[in-house]
């Protein structure tokens, strides 16, 4: 079983030791846990793929203490710089053309980089002691719940690995929005995600491309990973376009779950679960998917969840609830 290290600088030391060595570690960050390996050694980087069972066509994302440490392994641009300037470090991802210096592995032989910079305080102090990028897709086994706190990535993954860096839960708890850069002239939104797009678009001052509603992203051909089905629990979820009336609530039998937007007014039957008191979508983004697994794990025989608004973070709380949904 893997150990839930705190992050103390004696275990920060030791850590960056064993990640320049070669090592798999779980990581906090902002959005979600991650399984991060030195993105510079080729092997390191290929046990993040066995652990997880992730294909090797779908790419991983690196991490950076700073905007200048992109220089040593991809071409940043005018756009990237801005947006940098705005949002990092913190759950915006850039896709840019790359340099040689990242093995083939990390971007299954793609021609360009996933890169972002975190803003959780344990990852970087982690990182900014380390003198290579991380590369760190979610630490969970591939297509499952990703992990909010270090006992979901010790359910999972504790036979796989040997440490996980606790950082308490994710203040998110959604991943990255990611934004291809690689034409600055045509910045594209690859995937939805904790930083909401209005935001990105009133920062470069224009309407961005968007994956569409309902199809495998925009840009599959270019984002290998956003499969139509993910983030999935084994319980089949169904999702509701509207607010579940209170009749049904009350007709409902208890091998059905319902995972509400917000506190119902009457809330008696144990089978009602809420993800936020008030509907507010910060509240539902970072509890979605502690309270997807905790449903998983309860023995029910049928998920229903509704979706939230299409704006803001209702677009990337509604991608993971129709990938999770996928059948
Ligand atoms: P995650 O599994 O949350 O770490 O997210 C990784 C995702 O980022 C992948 O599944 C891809 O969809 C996307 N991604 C990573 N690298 C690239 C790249 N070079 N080009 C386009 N998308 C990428
Ligand atoms: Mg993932």
């Amino acid at each position: 079983m893997a150990d839930i290290l705190k992050p103390t600088d004696e275990n920060l030391r030791n850590l960056r030791e064993f990640l320049r060595l070669g090592g798999l570690l779980a990581v906090p960050t902002e959005t979600v846990y991650g399984l991060a390996a030195n993105a510079l050694d080729a092997k390191a980087c290929e046990k993040i793929f066995e652990a997880k069972k992730r294909p090797s066509n779908d790419p991983l994302i690196c991490h950076v203490a700073s905007y200048e440490a992109l220089e040593s392994f991809c071409e940043p641009n005018d756009v990237s710089k801005t947006l940098a300037d705005a949002f990092w470090p913190g759950p915006l991802t850039f896709v840019l053309p790359k340099k040689d210096t990242i093995p083939g592995i990390v971007t299954a032989g793609l021609d360009s980089v996933a890169v972002r910079s975190p803003n959780h305080p344990v990852f970087r102090k982690l990182i900014e002691g380390c003198d290579f990028p991380l590369a760190a897709p979610s630490a969970n086994p591939f297509a499952y719940i990703s992990p909010t706190q270090a006992i979901h990535v010790q359910a999972n993954l504790g036979d796989q690995i040997e440490y996980i860096l606790d950082g308490g839960p994710c203040e998110h708890g959604l991943e990255s929005t990611i934004v291809d850069l690689r034409d600055p002239a045509y910045p594209e939104i690859l995937r939805y995600g904790a930083l909401p797009v209005e935001l990105i678009e009133n920062a470069v001052k224009r309407r961005l491309l968007r994956p569409t509603r309902n199809s495998d992203h925009a840009g599959v051909s270019i984002a290998p990973g956003s499969l139509p089905k993910h983030y999935s629990p084994r319980t089949p979820l169904d999702l509701r376009p509207n607010a579940v009336s209170e009749s049904e609530l009350v007709e409902s039998d208890q091998k059905t779950a319902y995972l509400l937007l917000r506190k119902p007014v009457n809330a008696r039957a144990n089978n009602i679960h809420w993800l936020s008191e008030n509907g507010e979508l910060e509240a539902i983004a970072s509890s979605l998917f502690a309270k997807l697994r905790e449903l998983d794990n309860a023995g029910y025989q049928k998920i229903i969840a509704e979706e939230a608004p299409e704006l803001g973070l209702g677009l990337a709380i509604n991608d993971r609830l129709r990938r999770a949904s996928f059948r």
